[in-house]
């Protein structure tokens, strides 16, 4: 792969696992340092298994344990990146999670750990970000941008989700944080776009393609006809961090086989 993201330091919550891992394996192969954040000591041997895939693939990386819903947790981490690295040019906000129930029992507790870690992290990772750029202003010969944020969404962004109100909310909400910061900070040359995933094979969502019934019931609300990988995420991340994109700002990108098309409609409704 062509190296478009050569010397630059890339950030990826949530990375020791399914799709975090998969735009930590890509942004790497395009030549980020790559930091592997995971969230609690459990997940250090996980995230420390992708540094050690990126290493073996030629690529520069290291783990970093932070909890993205903790303020202090958060601005220490892009504090002593800032140290070891210089400075920090990309920033992938991809920590998510579920605890789903129907609505009417759910507790507070479940929509504010959700709310805590899908909304509020990307908004302590994002605020973040952005004061690194400023404080470290241009450097066109790495990228034309001042920074990059890239937001992990969702297509239940716009898709609603009975069940799940409290992650469709987040995913909402993610959709206006992303396009209001995106709009306050173009002007400063920082980019901020959304990827919106369908489903993807990920241990988040292994009940709907663990069995073959599961599967096939999943592929009915998929165009495309196959469940989607952390690499197809992988692959748009490269592409939204790199000068390619350099002219996009604001946009969520659905990376869903067709899962937002109504494919309910496709044999006329
Ligand atoms: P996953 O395999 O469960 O990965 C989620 C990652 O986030 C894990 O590494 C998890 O660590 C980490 N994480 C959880 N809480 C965190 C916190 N407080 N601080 C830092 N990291 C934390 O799920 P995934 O499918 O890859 O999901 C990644 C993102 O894609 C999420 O934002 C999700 O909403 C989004 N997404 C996924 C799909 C899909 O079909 N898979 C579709 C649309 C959107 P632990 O393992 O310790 O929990």
């Amino acid at each position: 792969m062509e190296k478009k993201l050569k010397d630059q330091v890339a950030i990826v919550t949530g990375a020791s696992s399914g799709i975090g891992a998969g735009v930590a394996k890509k942004l790497a192969e395009a030549g980020a340092t790559v930091i592997v954040n995971h969230p609690v000591p459990s997940t250090q041997e996980a995230a420390d298994a992708v540094v050690a895939e990126i290493r073996a693939d030629g690529g520069q990386g290291i783990s970093y344990q932070c909890d993205v819903s903790k303020e202090e947790e958060v601005i220490r981490m892009f504090a002593d990146l800032a140290r070891q690295f210089g400075t920090v040019d990309i920033l992938v906000n991809n920590a998510g999670l579920q605890r789903d129930s129907p609505f009417n029992e759910m507790t507070l507790e479940q929509w504010n750990f959700v709310l805590g870690v899908n909304l509020t992290g990307q908004f302590l990772c994002a605020r973040e970000a952005i004061r690194e750029f400023l404080k470290r202003g241009p450097v066109p010969q790495r990228s034309s941008a001042l920074g990059k944020i890239i937001c992990m969404s969702s297509v239940h962004e716009v898709i609603p989700w009975a069940g799940h109100a409290n992650y469709a909310a987040s995913k909402g909400g993610i959709m206006l944080l992303m396009k209001s910061v995106a709009q306050e900070f173009a002007p400063k040359k920082i980019r901020v776009n959304s990827i919106c995933p369908g489903a993807i094979q990920t241990p988040i969502n292994r009940q709907a393609w663990d069995t073959p019934e599961a599967l096939q019931s999943l592929l009915t609300l998929i165009p495309y006809q196959r469940i989607g990988q952390p690499e197809d995420i992988g692959k748009a991340a490269v592409w939204l961090a790199s000068d390619d994109s350099d002219y996009i700002t604001g946009a969520s990108i659905f990376v869903d086989g067709g899962m937002t098309l109504y494919p309910g409609f496709s044999t006329n409704g």
